[in-house]
């Protein structure tokens, strides 16, 4: 296949600071291929609105996505960077699968499950439950391959592959039905607090979550106060010992080093040591990441990616629509 034949496509919803998880599970896995890929990374604004938000924060956070997408390495020469709301095509698409999608396949979804499972009925969002048919349009419309995300996220790209088959079974073949990339280390980290839970933009409050923002000495605090284990041998066993396994991964992520050369080089060696070289590793990539973040948060660079991202990707997604309406029978 010659390069950039195939399509790569990522989104992060702009609803609270991005953490390292979201880093390690998706945008380091799109960075590091946008140059083998005809790439897409949007700003997933649609999906910050399944539940209510501030206007005035929700407008800040899509400029601090975008300006952390620069910032983690993704480059405007190489992938065309939108706003998923400036693209009219998803909203359409998005509608379209959902009457693809039946109740059942909704209520199994995990993220669904897990989300509403203190709620009552009155207190659910549709939005919570409808939005995999709206991510299944984000990825659809672009004729997309492969869709790096973390493990939470598998259900839904799994999801999307079936809604395309269903689709092209029904109404001829209109969409190419997508791979989902889930990296082999970091595709689903921890909070450092609690490690039985995925690290989330939504546990800040605590010292379990480390947002790729954080002032560096808190991000020391973070690392060296997490749960770990008695035993003090850094062994990566994911049932007994979470914490520290959790921690193997993130160095494993972030510096490419294997996991059993990692367990070898700190044989006989404490807790201690081992935390103290992840937060130098985490620090000097946070380090990197913050300084480039200050060079891009500017409105005059943001609005002129944004405008061009958009009207780049409203060419293919406005292709894609039409295919599907003419197949529905909408024209
Ligand atoms: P979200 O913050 O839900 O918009 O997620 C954006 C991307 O980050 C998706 O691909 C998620 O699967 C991924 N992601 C979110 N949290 C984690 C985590 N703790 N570990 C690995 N990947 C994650």
């Amino acid at each position: 296949m010659e390069k950039q034949d195939k399509v790569m496509l990522t989104g992060v919803r702009p609803s609270g600071n991005i953490t390292l998880g979201n880093y390690l599970g998706a945008i380091k896995n799109f960075v590091t291929r946008q140059n083998l890929y005809k790439s897409y990374i949007f700003v997933a604004d649609l999906h910050a609105i399944t539940s209510p938000r501030n206007p005035d924060e929700l407008r800040e956070a899509v400029n601090d996505c975008m300006a952390m997408y620069l910032a983690c390495g993704v480059n405007p020469e190489q992938t065309t960077i939108f706003r998923q709301s400036e693209v009219l095509e998803h909203g359409v698409l998005g509608f379209i699968m959902t009457f693809q999608t039946h109740m059942g396949e909704l209520s199994r979804m995990t993220q669904f499950k897990l989300k509403s499972q203190n709620m009552g009925k009155n207190g659910i969002d549709t939005g919570l439950f409808v939005y995999p048919p709206l991510m299944a349009a984000d990825i659809l419309l672009y004729n997309t391959d492969m869709v790096p995300v973390g493990l939470d996220q598998q259900q839904h790209v799994e999801l999307t592959r079936d809604l395309a088959q269903r689709f092209n079974k029904r109404y001829g073949n209109t969409f190419n039905e997508p791979d989902v990339y889930i990296a082999p280390v970091g595709n689903k980290i921890l909070n450092l607090q609690n490690p039985a839970e995925k690290m989330n933009k939504s546990d800040g409050q605590n010292l379990g979550t480390i947002f790729l923002m954080d002032d560096l000495k808190l991000v020391r605090k973070k690392i060296m106060s997490a749960v770990t284990d008695c035993e003090a041998v850094v062994r990566f066993d994911e049932e007994n010992k979470p914490g520290i396994s959790n921690l193997i991964s993130i160095l494993s992520a972030i510096t490419g080093e294997k996991i059993p050369d990692i367990e070898k080089r700190f044989a006989g060696r404490g807790y201690g040591d081992f935390k103290r070289e992840v937060a130098d590793v985490v620090c000097d990539l946070l380090d990197k990441i913050q300084t480039d973040y200050k060079r891009f948060k500017k409105p005059e660079v943001l609005n002129k990616i944004l405008s061009d991202g958009a009207t780049k990707a409203r060419v293919v997604a406005s292709e894609t629509l039409e295919r599907a309406k003419l197949a529905l029978g909408l024209k």
